[in-house]
């Protein structure tokens, strides 16, 4: 109970700027609180006067009218708490939920590289809903079991202290038993957490690559597995439930026991005139607003746990640091001029144990890329081409070495003018569940339409796009599924294209076209030839007919370099690769 609660910290600034709510809501449940102890005063009055043949119909009347008006306004103040407080907890959600939002948006590749989405999705809804009740419920609970509790026993022990002092004899028990409960319930519900997670991770997957599963007739053995983790989650559900459902009951059992003692000795003390049956009929109501700070008493532990828990997930993911840091905006420099270069460059993929050693994807790389350049990068799958590219934007950063832009060592750089400075085409083309026309744009509503209109010229998508009923405005679904390969590979482009930056990035540009539309593109290209930078990768060699200068990779290193013509007569790889092409596409072309 004492780590988790440290983590409370974290939602303390909602707190402070929701501060009029909590005052409000906290004046509002105490009234009630209050109020609620009037009523049991009344009904003595009622019962005494009745006991003792005093009371007549309009006195009747008038205890009556009091509880109705108590009931009342306990009903308004109700009111007023629930819509401050859960207002509260809502706000608190909300501001976790954008600051852990934006932290994790400012984490770098490599944490999404080891972190599965599930993981991230259980997060952003279990833990700030964890956190949400906590804050809320975890607040009126605690409240009322203080409030009401100690109010509660101060109005019996009023009455009679040593009937109190019996009546209260169950609630050591309670408080033993809710903290054995307690413990229980947070290791419980952690494994359902983590099951949970990993069951949405596992539908996360399947559904994501069902077009595999389904080629591969995979569906049974897919469901086998489903229907494994689901009942392995109902497994830590049930024993999670079996806990809670063994709690409750208890409670009220000893909350019962509590009862016993007032009809036993209270009715003694009655019998004996020690108390009149008023304060005997009192104390059993009191003891009924007794039973629910009891009962409170066991949930704020358990509200509070789980929102403990989950806090310190959410704590170790904003503890965690990007790796990419961007420069402080103090110190944050601009380069001067777009020269591009390579100096010593080793990079390795951050391993998911920082202890761990990761294999060197780069090793040593040198390279001048001049401002107005066309490079062309070549190699076999694996050589390393896409993590090169990847270091230029800083989505990942060297492991030794430096790139730099305009002879400043792009870490020096501020991160988001280097970026706006690329446009960078990812070798899988990713699209959002949106229309083309905002995937093209992303992020960039004003473009003008002439400009759009180019680049999608450029990535030869005008003709395809008047083929499509909505044109520009068409619906894509989840990752584009309603276009083909090359389709969404050239709204990727035009997407590129479109931010007209001096560094044009592209990996595997035309990978997925005719060999047609291939040299449409490639023309279109090369019409940026001393305007930008443009540094490509593709296995189709046609491209490079472009370019100023080819590498050729191969596991890490860049081997070789040179103008086409000139790998042609002297790079086996690169002459092996070329004689196949030209093969290909005569054999196309016939
Ligand atoms: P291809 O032509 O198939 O696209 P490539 O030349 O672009 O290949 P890279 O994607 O740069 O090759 O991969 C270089 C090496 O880095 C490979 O050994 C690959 O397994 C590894 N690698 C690539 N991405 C990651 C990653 N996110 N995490 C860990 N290792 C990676």
């Amino acid at each position: 109970m004492r780590r988790p609660v440290k983590a409370f910290y974290l939602i303390q600034p909602y707190f402070r700027e929701n501060l009029s709510r909590v005052v409000t809501g906290l004046f509002c449940l105490i009234l009630v609180d209050i109020l609620q102890l009037f009523i049991p005063r009344v009904l003595k009055r009622a019962v005494d006067d009745l006991t003792a043949f005093r009371a007549g119909s309009r006195d009747l009347m008038g205890y009556a009218l009091i509880i109705v008006a108590l009931a009342l306004a306990i009903g308004i103040f109700r009111y007023g708490w629930r819509l401050r407080l859960i207002g509260l907890s809502r706000r608190v959600e909300e501001g976790l939920r954008n600051r852990l939002f934006s932290h994790i948006q400012s984490l770098d590749a490599a944490y999404f590289d080891r972190t599965p989405a599930g993981d991230l999705m259980a997060h952003a809804t279990n833990d700030i809903q964890n956190v949400r009740m906590a804050a809320g419920m975890g607040l009126v609970a605690l409240t009322d079991a203080v409030v009401l509790g100690a109010a509660a026993i101060g109005f019996m022990a009023y009455i009679h202290v040593r009937l109190t002092f019996f009546v209260l004899l169950p609630m050591p028990l309670i408080a033993v038993s809710t903290r054995f409960f307690s413990k229980r319930m947070h290791r419980l519900y952690q494994n359902a957490q983590q099951v949970f997670s990993e069951m949405t991770e596992t539908v996360r997957e399947r559904f994501a690559g069902i077009r595999i599963v389904k080629a591969y007739t995979w569906e049974k053995h897919d469901a086998r597995d489903m229907e494994r983790i689901s009942r392995r989650y109902v497994r830590t559900n049930m024993a999670l439930a079996r806990i809670i459902q063994s709690f409750f009951p208890l409670m009220l059992f000893f909350a019962n026991l509590s009862l016993v003692c007032v009809l036993f000795f209270g009715g003694r003390q009655t019998i004996r005139f020690a108390i009149t049956p008023g304060d005997f009929v009192a104390f059993i109501s009191y003891l009924g607003l007794l039973t629910w700070p009891m009962m409170a008493l066991g949930w704020v532990t358990n509200l509070i746990q789980r929102g403990g828990a989950s806090l310190e997930r959410i704590e170790s993911i904003l503890k965690t640091s990007p790796q990419v840091v961007p420069v402080a905006p103090g110190n944050a420099l601009r380069a001067a001029g777009h020269d591009l270069s390579f100096r010593g460059v080793a990079f390795s993929y951050p391993m998911p144990k920082a202890s761990e050693k990761g294999h060197p994807a780069l090793k040593n790389v040198h390279l001048a890329v001049p401002w107005g350049t066309v490079l062309g990068i070549v190699g076999p799958p694996g050589a390393g081409k896409s993590t090169l590219l990847r270091l230029i934007p800083r989505l990942y950063d060297v492991s030794s070495g430096a790139v730099t832009l305009g002879n400043t060592d792009i870490r020096r750089l501020d991160l988001e003018w280097l970026r706006g400075r690329i446009a960078f085409m990812p070798q899988e083309a990713f699209l959002f569940a949106d229309t083309i026309e905002r995937n093209i744009t992303l992020g960039r509503p004003h473009v003008s339409e002439k400009k759009l209109r180019e680049a999608l010229k450029m990535a030869a998508l005008d003709k395809t796009l008047r083929e499509l009923p909505d044109g520009l405005k068409t619906l894509v679904g989840e990752k584009g599924v309603t276009l083909s390969g090359g389709q969404k590979q050239r709204v990727a482009l035009a997407r590129a294209l479109l931010l007209d930056a001096p560094l044009l990035i592209l990996d595997d540009p035309i990978s997925q076209v005719d060999t047609a539309t291939g040299h449409q593109i490639i023309r279109s290209l090369a019409s940026f030839a001393r305007k930008k930078t443009l540094i490509i990768v593709s296995h189709r060699l046609s491209v490079f007919a472009i370019a100023d200068r080819i590498i050729v990779m191969d596991q890490g290193r860049i081997v070789d370099s040179g103008t086409h013509a000139r790998l042609v007569e002297s790079n086996p790889y690169y002459r092996h690769t070329h004689q196949l092409q030209v093969l290909e596409e005569a054999f196309h072309a016939r």
